[in-house]
């Protein structure tokens, strides 16, 4: 090829943008190009003739040394770098091309200045680690700051402001969002800033960040790092947006979380450091505390009684275990209580709370009707077993007193219409309330409603002095009260109350709980009275009013107890009518009721203060003439007794004169017990009845000891039941309203082969006395369960009820059997026994041990024994039958219509059934039913007949 000429080389070197340079075997420089004055600031002159080792940076000397040792060598170099010193000090990039012309040894370079192309790498490196930098930011907030870091680094400015709003999320309050500022270093704010709005892909402003680049920059630098900026705020607004969506995905999540499971709308969040990272607006109204305050700062600082809270411990726990953990708390500083949900997130803890203090006041009040509910509920288990209604009333005040806790609690009774009685009180200011005063005194109160007008209210303000004159409660400062009248027997019995010193203390949540503690009360208070009208009933005869047969008894044997220990004696004297069943018959029961009233108000006067008259029933009566006896008393009392019976009576103006005759016991001669000297005083007034009647014989053991005619009974009875003399009759107990039967009861008779058929009556009690007792009741259940068998068979099922005497229960022989056959037969038959039976401890065994077995008991005969009230609650009684004593005066008048009340109403509060028996005609039937009662035997509705008429009444009834 053809060498350029000279000139030609001069105009390349002179023009050439690149630096081109000779060096000489000692690699010094030769020759060098006006490029390098204008690129190193340093005049051609001054550089020829220096080492060219002397202007390479130390660090890059020994590679130069050996790229021109390589070179002297004949190799050929390109892309070899290095660095050289200009004029200022400064270093300068050059990229070089070089070779060696080994025949003059000389080096030509060819370099080329890379410094600003090298810079702007550098610093796209910079921004480049500068977005990595923030996008690695965990939050949205510590993506905020890290903007601020990074801008900083890379412009070299003095301060960067970032701010930048949270994302708006649907649904959630967003309108009022605080932006997020972040800072870093110290803005100079004389000066002002480099503004960039921080835009997202859309062109939409997600935030601004306000950059303060130092004074004293040229034009150039400036702009350079304003490009920096560009570039920076470019990225990392992409960045934010990719973690304004991140964040606002979380929230909506947690939003629509919340929104699904709970009405909660305040919401915070805390990062991994307890330090909230939002905040929003129904928070910071419940906290009480602008976002602006909170954010960034901990939790523990910003409420300190949280810490050791339960607050404390339910967050960490969420955090610890990951799960979310929710509870309602007081927080005394806000004196609300709140509704918290914490759930973990990825960066921290989610907090959503309520106030529920409103809901959670209404739910104590709910947890205090429940109380009240309890409460009355106890008092009601209470008011089953008392039996005094002092304990009651007590109870009453106590949870009163213990449920309200008023300053005054309790239990008055109205005596007379006019008297306040205080039974019970409790509270701090009972003790200053008088025992009992006029009604007037407590005009204006709940209290005088409640016991004039039978209301149940709270006065919310007691009139106090100026208002009318100021009554005997008024001193203790009462200024309301509440009250409520215990009802029993439907009248105003007295009333439970509740009072205090303020205002209006009792709402009518509390009336109702003092009401339904009256109810309780005021039904003991009416059972209290049932029973004590009843126990005066099982202790006298209803028609004379005399003692019954169970004082009677009583008395004898506190007699002869008494004779025993001193020596003494004691007598007996038992009486019985000549002729009355002719009185009866004649004139009707109701002259025979008079007759037996006079009569027994006579006797009763002939005794007076030396003994007990009593009626055993019938036309008997018995008089206990206790010891230490003078000789002649008894026969003293026997012949006045006598004498007063034969006074005439006057009867419907008819004048009617009878005699009785009398039989005497003599104590402990004749008997040490009751019954030993009832049983030998019966056998000696048999012996004056047969002897004429009309006077008195003493028991005489020679004499009495078997006395012919009743020997003669017992034989014929035992081989009697043995040859299948007795018969069973069966008399219907009917549903009043319906007529229908519900069930029979058995009764049994004696065909005697010459006295015709004997009612039981006469023959029942000598079984019962004989030990034969056992064997008869067996023969009615025998006959009983071949009729229900019988009545199966036609399709029908009638429960048959047996009588069973307390001789067959405590019959050691028979006893056994009994219980079986009644067992086997439990689903048909039943028992009835008199209260003597629930007296009787060993009958009593019987009873249950039947009870077990399914048998149903009813109590015969009710309200003419033993005061057995007791029993009937332990005992497995089903039914009452009321005795027919009772029932015949239904139509007579009101007096014992009372007695069958109480009768059904203390039936009802034990849960038992009620039959009265003896119906004889329909306006009775109809007074009873008026009074509760729905089972009824009787005349009326049908008299007992035997098997084959029974079964052609049920057949007639049921064709008809
Ligand atoms: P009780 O158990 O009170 O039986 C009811 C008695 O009242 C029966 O008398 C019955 O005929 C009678 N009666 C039923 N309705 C009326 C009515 O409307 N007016 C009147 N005035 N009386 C009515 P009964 O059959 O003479 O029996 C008398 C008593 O003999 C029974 O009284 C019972 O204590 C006893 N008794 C009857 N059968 C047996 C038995 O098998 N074993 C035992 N231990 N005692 C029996
Ligand atoms: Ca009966
Ligand atoms: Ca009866």
């Amino acid at each position: 090829m053809a060498s350029p000429g000279r000139g030609d080389l001069e105009r390349f070197f002179a023009l050439s943008l690149d630096l081109l340079c000779v060096v000489d075997a000692a690699g010094r420089f030769v020759h060098l190009n006006d490029a390098w004055a204008t690129t190193l600031g340093r005049p051609v002159p001054t550089l020829v003739g220096r080492r060219v080792l002397d202007l390479v940076h130390p660090d890059d000397v020994d590679a130069t040394h050996e790229v021109l040792a390589g070179l002297a060598a004949g190799q050929r170099f390109v892309g070899f770098e290095n660095r050289y010193q200009d004029a200022t000090g400064g270093w300068r990039d050059l990229v070089w091309s070089a070779w060696a012309d080994p025949s003059t040894a000389l080096c030509y370079g060819i370099a080329r200045d890379v410094t600003e192309a090298r810079r702007r790498e550098g610093e796209r490196r910079e921004v480049h680690d500068a977005v990595l930098a923030v996008s690695s930011g965990g939050t949205y907030a510590a993506t905020v700051s890290a903007i601020s870091e990074q801008v900083r680094g890379v412009t070299r400015a003095l301060g960067v402001v970032t701010s930048a709003a949270p994302p708006t999320v649907a649904g959630w309050a967003g309108t009022d969002v605080r932006p997020y500022r972040a800072t870093a270093g110290a803005p100079d704010v004389a000066v002002p800033p480099v503004d960039l709005p921080l835009l997202g892909r859309d062109q939409r402003p997600l935030g601004r960040v306000a950059v303060w680049l130092p004074t004293g920059l040229d034009d150039a630098e400036r702009a350079r790092r304003v490009v920096l900026l560009h570039e920076v705020a470019g990225a990392a607004a992409l960045i934010l947006e990719r973690s304004r969506a991140e964040l606002s995905a979380e929230l909506a999540a947690a939003r629509t979380r919340e929104l699904l499971d709970s009405v909660a709308d305040a919401f915070y969040a805390l990062d991994r450091h307890w330090r909230f990272t939002f905040v929003n607006p129904a928070a910071e109204r419940l906290l009480r505390r602008p976002a602006d305050e909170l954010l960034g700062t901990s939790i523990w600082d910003e409420f300190p009684e949280t810490v050791g809270s339960s607050f404390e411990r339910a967050y960490r726990e969420a955090i610890a275990t990951g799960r979310p953990v929710a509870f309602i708390e007081y927080y005394a500083p806000l004196e609300g209580w709140f509704d918290v949900r914490a759930r973990p997130s990825g960066t921290g803890l989610s907090v959503y709370f309520l106030d529920v203090t409103a809901s959670h006041v209404a739910a104590r009040a709910l947890e205090r009707r429940a109380e009240q509910q309890r409460a009355v509920a106890e008092l009601g288990r209470e008011a089953v077993t008392a039996t005094d209604p002092r304990t009651l009333t007590a109870a009453t005040v106590e949870q009163v007193h213990r449920v309200l806790r008023p300053p005054l609690a309790g239990v008055v009774r109205l005596v007379d219409g006019a008297r306040v009685v205080l039974d019970a009180a409790a509270g701090p200011l009972a003790a200053g309330l008088p025992p009992a005063l006029d009604l007037d005194g407590v005009r204006g109160t709940a209290l005088f409603g409640a016991l004039t007008s039978g209301v149940a209210t709270a006065v919310a303000r007691i009139p106090g002095p100026g208002d009318v004159q100021p009554g005997p409660v008024l001193p203790l400062g009462l200024r309301s009260d509440a009250a409520v009248p215990v009802i029993a027997g439907g009248v105003v019995h007295g009333a439970v109350f509740a009072a205090a010193t303020d205002d209006d203390a009792f709402p009518t949540d509390d009336v109702v709980f003092l009401q339904q503690l009256a109810h309780v009360l005021g039904a003991a208070v009416e059972r209290h009275d049932a029973e004590e009208r009843l126990r005066e009933l099982a202790e006298h005869d209803a028609l004379t009013r005399l003692p019954n047969r169970v004082v009677l008894r009583r008395e004898v044997d506190a007699a002869v107890a008494a004779a025993l220990e001193d020596g003494s004696t004691t007598a007996l004297l038992l009486l019985d009518l000549d002729g009355f069943k002719d009185v009866n018959d004649s004139l009707g029961h109701h002259a025979g009721d008079l007759l037996l009233e006079v009569l027994g108000g006579r006797l009763h006067e002939v005794v007076g203060d030396a003994g007990t008259v009593g009626r055993l029933g019938g036309d008997e009566f018995a008089v206990c003439l206790p010891g230490p006896l003078a000789d002649d008393a008894l026969t003293i009392v026997a012949e006045s007794l006598l004498a007063a019976v034969e006074e005439p009576v006057r009867l419907d103006g008819l004048e009617v004169t009878l005699s009785a005759s009398m039989g005497a016991a003599v104590g402990p001669a004749h008997g040490t017990d009751a019954s030993t000297l009832l049983r030998h005083a019966d056998v000696a007034m048999y012996r004056a009845k047969r002897t004429s009647g009309g006077h008195w014989v003493v028991y005489d053991p020679t004499v009495d000891a078997a006395p012919a005619e009743r020997l003669t009974l017992i034989t014929e009875l035992r081989s009697g039941i043995r040859n299948g003399e007795l018969e069973v009759h069966y008399q219907p107990v009917v549903d009043m309203a319906s007529g229908d039967p519900v069930s029979l009861e058995a009764l049994v008779r004696w065909r005697h082969p010459a006295r015709g058929l004997v009612p039981p009556d006469q023959f029942v009690p000598l079984a019962e006395q004989t030990g034969l007792i056992g064997e008869l009741t067996l023969c009615v259940v025998r006959h009983a369960t071949a009729l229900a068998e019988r009545l199966r068979g036609l399709g029908v099922t009638l429960p048959i009820a047996v009588n069973v005497s307390v001789a067959s229960l405590t019959d050691r022989e028979s006893a056994e059997t009994l219980v079986d056959e009644l067992a086997r037969a439990a689903d048909v038959l039943s028992v009835e026994v008199t209260e003597s039976a629930l007296v009787e401890r060993r009958a009593r065994a019987v009873l249950q041990r039947l009870a077990s077995a399914g048998v149903m008991c009813a109590v015969d005969d009710f309200g003419t024994g033993y005061s057995a009230l007791t029993y009937l609650r332990s005992l497995p009684v089903s039914t009452l039958k009321i005795d027919r004593a009772f029932v015949a005066e239904v139509e007579d008048g009101d007096v014992d219509l009372a007695i069958i009340r109480s009768v059904v109403d203390l039936a009802g509060s034990l849960g038992l059934d009620v039959i009265a028996e003896g119906v004889e005609s329909q306006p009775v039937a109809v007074r009873l039913a008026e009074v509760g009662v729905h089972h009824a035997q009787g005349f009326h509705y049908a008299r007992p007949v035997d098997g084959e008429h029974l079964v052609d009444w049920l057949t007639s009834r049921a064709a008809g």
